[in-house]
């Protein structure tokens, strides 16, 4: 399949496209042939400044935060209406600039486009209360909305991580500034002009693209953030809540993950083959809450090994563009980081059933669907988040022993278990160190569940109700009656 894209894209700041105010560019490339497709304005410290300064004007304003709820709602439900209405323009973009097949990309805008309806919806349902206080007062409590709201996105779902954040922050009442991932900021930077055309204030919605390390700590340094969202790996996270420290201001940080799935010898082995399917090799393996480690009773491990072998194999390998489901790793730096992990494994006594380099006598960024098994759990590939299509089979004896391995690790992003008995999958998901757990199923959830890590996976949830809270803070008034 062909598409045409735009050779050169800006930024989105005050309702304006604009360059970047030295003329510097990112090149964007095709991870399937490592070619460059487009450039876009290197958004730096001035452009922040820039992007910033127009947030805070809608916020001072009062253009968003005085609007109706009800009103304002129904403008960010229209966003998703529109992202909806452009799916067949954007999803190709979204396929050419990240890799991910044509049906993950509209996958990706429509659970976009749910975000905006979802918290468009929630708008007017964010209220005060009264605090009874005795004769001769009356006491209440306003949801306020912080002001400017800085928000971090990374490169594995850019398009569907920016609208989780700018979704409730406008539905609570505040304006967006957006740091885009500069390996793909295209379908982002789309997002700004469909927030404009949809009639929310120009400044409401800014999107920057630009390197962390400049447009990224410009931005969560500034003294005109009010709040920070980030999503990301646990070492940028880190720096992100060093910045929010230093100037006292709250962040939400969502981080990486060394998601396990405990197979039990009652468990269902096709819906966990199925499971690993969706859970090690969507997007190829580049997700937060990837299952890249699964337990396996030692009594069904031959069987589940033979069966996630065997479909693995079945697996389609080559560009989005066409639909293959395994598709190429982000870039050239990302795959060799994971064929890296995949080597080390094997040097430290691991054994690949499947897999395990990158695939040969290909020019852009493929990494081979990869199963280990005879893996333990001081291994690197069982340790550490790899972001990659490769899967660490551990074998285990007795549920003690499976939930020491799972929540051995640092993170605690997500875990699952696998059984026919109700009792157990209660006991066991309750005793997993992990912001959610699945239960015969990877990734049973959606916008509506909160998400968000326990441990270093991170600090505070996205999605849900309970991620509005993020967005805006408690005013308690207290007033003495005079007569
Ligand atoms: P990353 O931390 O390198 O980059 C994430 C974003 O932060 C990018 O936009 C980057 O430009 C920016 N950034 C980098 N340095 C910065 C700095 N000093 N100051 C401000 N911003 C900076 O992560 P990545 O490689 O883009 O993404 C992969 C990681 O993200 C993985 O660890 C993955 O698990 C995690 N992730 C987590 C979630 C979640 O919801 N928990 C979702 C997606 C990805």
């Amino acid at each position: 399949m062909q598409t045409t894209i735009a050779p050169y894209w800006r930024n989105f700041i005050g309702g304006q496209w604009v360059d970047a105010a030295n003329g510097g560019r990112i090149a964007v490339e095709d991870p399937a042939t490592g070619e460059r497709i487009a450039e876009i304005a290197r958004g730096e410290a001035a452009d922040v400044d820039r992007a910033v300064a127009e947030a805070r004007r809608c916020v001072d304003s009062g253009a968003l935060s005085a609007m109706r709820p009800s009103a304002r709602g129904h403008l960010v439900q229209e966003v998703g209406r529109r992202l909806r209405a452009r799916i067949d323009e954007i999803a190709p973009i979204l396929t050419l600039e990240s890799g991910k097949n044509l049906t993950q990309a509209r996958t990706e805008i429509e659970g976009s486009a749910a975000y905006f309806e979802y918290y468009g919806g929630l708008a007017a349902g964010i209220e005060g209360r009264y605090i009874p206080l005795g004769d001769g007062y009356v006491d209440y409590v306003v949801p306020t909305p912080f002001g400017v709201s800085a928000q971090i996105v990374p490169w594995n779902f850019p398009l569907e991580m920016a609208a989780r954040s700018i979704a409730p922050a406008l539905a609570a009442g505040n304006a967006a500034v957006v740091k885009s991932p500069e390996l793909d900021p295209l379908a982002v930077a789309l997002l700004g002009e469909i927030c404009a055309e949809v009639g929310l204030p120009d400044g409401a919605v800014n999107v920057v693209c630009g390197y962390g390390h400049d447009a990224g700590a410009a931005l969560t340094a500034h003294p005109g953030v009010d709040q920070i969202v980030f999503t990301g790996s646990v070492e940028t996270g880190r720096k992100i809540l060093h910045a929010a420290a230093e100037r006292i201001v709250p962040a939400v940080v969502e981080l990486g993950g060394k998601s396990a799935g405990i197979v039990f010898p009652d468990a269902d082995l096709d819906a966990v083959t199925e499971s690993a399917k969706w859970g090690i090799y969507f997007n190829s393996g580049q997700v937060c809450s990837a299952m890249s480690r699964l337990l396996v009773h030692r009594s069904v491990k031959d069987e589940v090994v033979e069966r996630i072998a065997a479909m693995t194999e079945g697996l389609s390998m080559g560009p989005g563009l066409d639909e293959n489901f395994i598709t190429p790793l982000i870039s050239a730096e990302q795959l060799d980081r994971v064929e890296g992990y995949a080597l080390s494994g094997a040097q430290q006594g691991a054994r690949a059933v499947t897999g395990g380099r990158r695939a040969p006598g290909r020019a852009g960024h493929f990494m081979q669907p990869t199963v280990f098994t005879e893996v333990t759990p001081e291994m690197r590939i069982a340790a550490e988040e790899i972001f990659g299509p490769v899967l660490s089979i551990i074998a285990y004896d007795d549920e003690e022993q499976a939930l020491a391995i799972a929540n051995g690790t640092p993170f605690g992003l997500a875990a699952g278990l696998f059984t026919a008995d109700l009792d157990r999958a209660h006991r066991v998901a309750h005793r997993l160190e992990a912001g959610q757990v699945f239960v015969n199923e990877w990734y049973a959830g959606g916008i509506e569940t909160p998400f968000g890590g326990f441990k270093t996976s991170g600090i505070g949830r996205e999605k849900g109700q309970e991620a509005l809270g993020n967005y805006y803070q408690s005013k308690n008034i207290g007033i003495r009656r005079l007569n």
